[in-house]
């Protein structure tokens, strides 16, 4: 009976280096929650919160963060919250922070993009446009400190644990910078233009030297004369790759893609999996510029 006690706490010693070790750890409604508003986002916080915090996104898959509203149940859910993640100025917290957070007045706010180096738009981005490019998780660099700030986010929120985070954080870290260093060597020789529907990719592009090329007129559907000048830049620019995203509209950049014989690729920013997303992007960059080696 005693060594089984005994076994019984080594075990529990065990888990507490790799998890919080409360009570009903299992049970999600046990959990502290965090509210944030992607699931890229929720990717970061999940993996340095480990079971320590139950983590919920905010706009739904398949939504853009640039024209969503938020339901009942999630404002309700939402002041049971510990703490909001913002990305920093995306439309949807542009527009609803203030509400959100006056909602729920015991819940902490956490601005992600402290620190990030941004990108100051040339133009107004969706409809409430900052004058910052707001797709700022788009980028390893970004992301290392994207990271580094949920970590001292949930020290503050959680300083018993804080060895755990500050552990797990480099361990996020170094996938990031394996990421990286995945990328670049996937984009040595690959096409260094591309065209996207919505440009979520301004980031990526500034970090691997690529020129990204917008399909979207100012945040509008592009007219049928704008669809033309786009057709002569993929020309002149050698665009071999147009990017689309579920939530946008596929049959514009179908036309465009079919004009400059590039090749139509689906990609996901706002997807739960960031690194998959990061090495997709590279991937069909590299592809197109393999292909084109060969047939030259
Ligand atoms: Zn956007």
């Amino acid at each position: 009976m005693r060594q089984i006690v005994y076994i019984i706490i080594g075990v529990a010693l065990l888990m507490a280096g790799q998890s919080c070790g409360r009570p009903g750890g299992r049970d999600r409604g046990g959990k502290p929650r965090i509210t944030v508003t992607i699931e890229p986002l929720r990717y970061f916080t999940e993996a340095i919160a480990g079971d320590c915090f139950a983590v919920e996104s905010m706009v739904p898959k398949g939504s853009s963060p640039e024209m969503y509203d938020p339901s009942p149940r999630q404002l309700v859910a939402l002041s049971r919250s510990k703490a909001y993640f913002r990305v920093g100025y995306v439309d949807f917290e542009q527009v609803w922070m203030e509400r959100l957070a006056e909602n729920a007045p015991d819940m902490q706010v956490f601005d992600l993009s402290e620190g990030v180096p941004l990108i100051r738009a040339t133009e107004p981005h969706g409809h409430h446009g900052s004058g910052v490019e707001p797709h700022i998780w788009m980028s390893a660099e970004n992301a290392l400190a994207i990271s580094a700030n949920i970590a001292a986010a949930l020290c503050r929120l959680d300083a018993v644990h804080a060895p755990f985070y500050r552990h797990r954080l480099d361990s996020l870290s170094q996938v990031i910078r394996g990421t990286d260093a995945a990328i670049r060597g996937m984009l040595a020789g690959a096409s260094r233009s591309f065209m996207i529907y919505h440009p979520a990719l301004s980031y990526f592009a500034r970090d691997y030297g690529l020129r990204q090329y917008a399909l979207e007129e100012s945040g509008k559907e592009p007219s049928p004369s704008y669809l033309k000048d786009l057709a002569d830049v993929c020309r002149r620019e050698d665009i071999r790759v147009v990017f689309v995203q579920p939530e946008f509209d596929v049959r514009n950049a179908r036309v465009v893609a079919e004009e400059a014989k590039a090749r139509l690729v689906q990609v996901n920013p706002l997807a739960y999996d960031w690194r998959q997303e990061m090495l997709s992007v590279a991937r069909a960059l590299q592809e197109a510029g393999i292909r084109n080696e060969e047939k030259e």
